[in-house]
């Protein structure tokens, strides 16, 4: 431990509140060796992990020294893995804000990641500045101090969205758009939380040009980098009655000739009777209703449920002036293929 570590762990040691309970959220958010593992419906979570990075992003919104910061970034992320390292059953169910708060900070701890990541901050001020003249104040030009509108970026499940504080408007967009050029930063500032977005002509174009990054080789190239995080398992695939693992192999084998590449797996959290699957193209991710993860559910219908999403990987999305048509005419077509067909779309339309 060199002198800087040192001064910094005393720092810390005199900061924590009298009294704090082990795992338990202080006020400052720092992961500790006595973070606990913590189960919950959704899966084991870090405590203190997703406030360790609210805490770094307050701090990266004011000037902060990048040398700090990656410090700082570095034995978070070393403490994450020694507490995972103690509790193996909490990597392989770790629950998805957990998740997503260890595999931003992983990627954040490269240097030249949190340099353009800062770099991208700068540039989300000038944005917003652009969208809102007036709404940055001079000299605290990052976002999520305490000015009207501000933009950060953080590993979230959707590609940007916005909410009210009592400090102004935060919009977050995906880590993916980490490295976007102004443009592309400037329309995600516009459809967030521009001025008459919701109508007018220009809300096509901004949308189309966030849309097309958001399909672009270097959005997937951040989020692969994301998502390959340390050799923790993927989402657990197995369910109660199904493993998508499994279901994916078989639908893959006998529908695609085992063409496609398998996509991450995983039952959304959230059980939804609508929505029977999700397929993500930005993140390359299949969702499946937990739902569907009973034994009164038919396999010909979960084979169904996960063929018609793997078309939409397969055959991509089509459009037609500008907007985004996922079920189009030949879509349909490919679908009728599917064996069975009218029986498990009969399933689908009556199920309980
Ligand atoms: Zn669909």
């Amino acid at each position: 431990m060199d002198q800087g570590m040192a001064a910094w762990s005393k720092r810390e040691r005199n900061r924590r509140t009298p009294g704090e309970v082990d795992g338990g959220v202080t006020t400052h958010g720092e992961v500790t060796m006595k973070s606990i593992v913590r189960p919950s419906r959704h899966g084991v979570r870090v405590a203190n992990l997703v406030a360790t990075c609210d805490q770094i992003r307050r701090e990266m919104a004011g000037q902060a020294d990048p040398d700090g910061l990656l410090e700082r970034i570095r034995r978070s992320v070393e403490r994450v893995e020694a507490i995972l390292r103690r509790h193996p059953e909490g990597a392989s169910a770790m629950a998805g804000p957990s998740r997503r708060a260890y595999q931003w900070l992983r990627f954040l701890a490269g240097r030249s990641n949190l340099e353009t990541h800062l770099a991208a901050l700068d540039l989300a001020a000038v944005a917003v500045e652009q969208v809102w003249p007036g709404s940055v104040r001079p000299g605290r030009a990052r976002p999520l101090v305490p000015t009207r509108i501000a933009l950060d970026f953080y590993h979230i499940e959707v590609l940007y969205r916005s909410r009210r504080t009592p400090e102004g408007v935060i919009i977050v967009a995906s880590q993916g758009f980490v490295a976007a050029p102004a443009e592309v930063v400037k329309a995600l500032v516009w459809a967030a939380h521009g001025p008459g977005r919701r109508a007018g002509k220009g809300s096509l174009e901004w949308r189309r040009g966030i849309h097309d990054y958001a399909v672009g080789p270097e959005f997937r190239r951040v989020m692969r980098e994301l998502e390959a995080g340390a050799g923790l398992p993927g989402p657990d695939t197995r369910g109660q009655v199904y493993d998508l693992e499994e279901v994916f192999r078989r639908v893959n084998r006998e529908h695609f000739g085992g063409i496609l590449e398998r996509p991450t797996l995983t039952w959304n959290k959230v059980v939804t009777r609508r929505k029977l699957g999700h397929y993500h193209p930005a993140t390359d991710t299949l969702m499946l209703s937990r739902s569907l993860d009973d034994s009164r559910v038919p396999a010909l219908v979960i084979d169904f449920v996960m063929y018609h999403e793997l078309l939409h990987k397969h055959l991509g999305v089509d459009r037609s002036n500008g907007r985004t048509v996922a079920h189009s005419a030949a879509f349909r077509r490919e679908e009728r293929r599917f064996p069975g067909y009218a029986e498990a779309e009969a399933w689908c339309r009556r199920r309980p």
